[in-house]
């Protein structure tokens, strides 16, 4: 579990936030907004604070909040789970996954994900108790390579744990490529666990829930959260959706991990998940642009820019500045100019990371003019 994080003992995310702070860096390594959410749902929260919604809700979550829940997956992918048995809120979508680990995998099983993989990825199966297995998604586009994934799939694959979109590559999955993920659970009698917390974070191409596809409603939870979509990522509120049975599985699992979540952002999340389709479309548009601010400020600080179709990161190859070392650089980064990214193979086992060892993520969900302070500032690298 320590090789996750180098042996630190803390999370890839907490080191390189501490060492921006300590040296005064631009923080692009860890995601989180620097501005606030939509006003109607921080005033949502502050009005129910002030309404008394201060004590426990209930263990799935307030009625409101599922069937808000619900009301939005039918709104933008025609899906229809019941918001009284097929949905539950959870402390985000971190406990969500960790729920859903810890209800269906234990030793003697395979949990199977993409590699680089998001890292509680790893230490929550370490948890559990079952075997991590991986295939890889390859540069430029991040793509599986569809035979090793083929051949990744055993008997002993118990849950596949998809992200999609995927942090930290920035790929969307095609249709294609989710289908033939669907067909092999099917084949190997798999779940499929799929955290799509950043289904509204996508740049020209449209998201498609796994559990949209043909034969994977029966096998596949659904996790999303608010903190992306809504820039409230201290808020902790993600949900969970799939069938009755194995909901109530994953249910049963967060009663002992933190039994409900927190009251007064529920309303404020229901609001949210109100909002009209132009409030979603402007937050992907917002962002796309700063994309672009980031991503050709790096190209032209001389890095190899591989352009993400969604999420909020960006991941560059360090080699053509004659850097090959990316976890060496991104510790030394925050002294030498002044700017913060996450190294990509703290994502990967020891295989996929000496695949990625030249390849960092930055973090574009910054203010414009801080996203091209930090490019010039990476300018002076070279
Ligand atoms: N999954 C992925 C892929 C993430 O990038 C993150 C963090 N942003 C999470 C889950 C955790 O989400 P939350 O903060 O809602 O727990
Ligand atoms: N998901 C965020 C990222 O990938 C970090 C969340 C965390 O610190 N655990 O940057």
């Amino acid at each position: 579990l320590l090789a996750l994080d180098g042996g630190l003992g803390v999370t890839i995310f907490e080191e390189m936030t501490s060492l921006a702070a300590r040296t005064g860096a631009i923080n692009l390594g860890q995601g989180f907004p620097d501005e606030d959410g939509p006003q109607e749902i921080l005033d949502a929260a502050r009005d129910a604070i002030a309404a008394g919604a201060n004590q426990y809700a209930p263990g799935k979550g307030t009625p409101q909040l599922r069937e808000a829940v619900a009301g939005h997956q039918e709104r933008f992918y025609g899906l229809t789970p019941d918001p009284a048995t097929e949905v539950i809120i959870t402390t985000g979508a971190t406990e969500a996954i960790a729920a859903s680990l810890l209800a269906f995998t234990g030793p003697g099983d395979e949990v199977l994900t993409f590699e680089p993989f998001y890292d509680s990825y790893g230490a929550v199966i370490g948890l559990s108790g079952a075997t991590h297995v991986t295939a890889p998604l390859l540069a430029p586009d991040f793509m599986p390579d569809m035979a090793a994934l083929e051949a990744a799939f055993s008997e002993r694959t118990r849950v596949v744990l998809l992200n999609n979109p995927h942090n930290p590559t920035g790929a969307v999955f095609p249709r294609d490529v989710l289908q033939k993920i669907v067909d092999l659970a099917r084949r190997y009698g798999s779940l499929i666990v799929t955290d799509e917390v950043y289904e509204h974070l996508t740049f020209g191409v449209r998201h498609i829930p796994a559990a949209s596809l043909p034969g994977a409603a029966e096998r596949t939870l659904t996790i999303s959260s608010a903190g992306k979509t809504f820039s409230v990522t201290g808020w902790k509120i993600g949900w969970l959706t799939g069938p009755e049975d194995l909901v109530a599985a994953v249910r049963t699992v967060k009663q002992f991990l933190t039994y409900s979540s927190g009251t007064p952002f529920q309303p404020a999340i229901a609001a949210g998940l109100a909002l009209p389709d132009s409030f979603y479309e402007g937050v992907a548009g917002t962002l796309e642009r700063k994309r672009d601010i980031l991503s050709d400020g790096l190209r032209a600080a001389g890095f190899g820019v591989y352009a993400p179709q969604g999420t909020y990161f960006v991941n560059v190859d360090t080699a053509p500045l004659g850097i090959t070392d990316s976890v060496d650089l991104a510790r030394r980064l925050p002294e030498l100019v002044g700017v913060a990214a996450i190294p990509v193979p703290v994502f990967c086992h020891p295989e996929g990371a000496e695949r990625t060892r030249s390849l960092l993520r930055f973090a574009f969900c910054k203010k414009a003019d801080v996203l091209e302070e930090a490019a010039s500032r990476l300018a002076t690298l070279s």
